[in-house]
């Protein structure tokens, strides 16, 4: 929580030595919870240095997400759109990218209500049941593009292809109660059962139809 709640306020990463600070554990202590943490999937650690704490990254994986006084990285499509989803005191952020393909620039004010307006599409490289493999790669392959057009241009046999409004549904309860305590990751079962209501098919998502 303490990861979290930083990530949250600045927009950055913890050090070993703001956690000790917060949370009033020994810098030794604090690495090892860390390390536990990668274990278990709640976040992502290199060197003691945090790099992902879902939907908050601290490395640039090809977005920029702005509210209105925090500027965070936006990890990857899906994070991107899920940022406004967790964050109370911010109603709308800014998600800017580059398209892969042709470097058309794209921005959208992402809000909790609706989806945003756009005819641009997400391109999802890695299937669900491969995320963990290396998911810092599979981050930096969950992108937006101008069509299905530049999503072919990059990538020869493209993954899985979504509009605008299927993502913002992904993104919308994917990551609800992530900065509260008792968050639990979601089972494979329960993943699958919400792939399926926010629209997305197929085997790509561990779906049978
Ligand atoms: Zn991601
Ligand atoms: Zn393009």
């Amino acid at each position: 929580m303490a990861v979290y709640a930083h990530f949250a306020r600045t927009g950055t990463a913890p050090t070993v030595q703001d956690l000790a600070a917060t949370t009033g554990f020994a810098a030794a202590d604090v690495r090892g919870a860390l390390g536990a943490l990668h274990a278990s999937r709640d976040l992502v650690s290199r060197d003691g240095r945090i790099v992902m704490a879902h939907p908050f990254a601290s490395i640039p994986l090809g977005f920029s997400v702005m509210g209105a006084s925090t500027l965070w990285w936006g990890g990857c499509a899906w994070d991107s759109f899920a940022i406004p989803h967790l964050l109370h005191e911010e109603p709308g952020v800014l998600v800017a990218t580059r398209c892969p393909a042709c470097d058309t620039p794209h921005a959208w004010v992402v809000g909790r209500t609706a989806p945003p307006a756009g005819d641009q599409v997400a391109h999802f490289l890695t299937p669900v049941d491969r995320i963990w493999d290396d998911v810092v790669h599979t981050c930096a392959n969950q992108r937006l593009f101008c069509s299905t057009r530049c999503v072919e241009a990059v990538h020869k046999e493209p993954g899985y292809v979504m509009d605008l409004a299927t993502l913002w549904r992904l993104a919308r309860g994917w990551y609800a109660g992530r900065l509260e305590s008792g968050y639990k990751r979601r089972d494979p079962v329960s993943a699958a059962a919400y792939f399926a209501e926010v629209g997305l098919r197929g085997p790509f998502w561990g779906l049978t139809a």
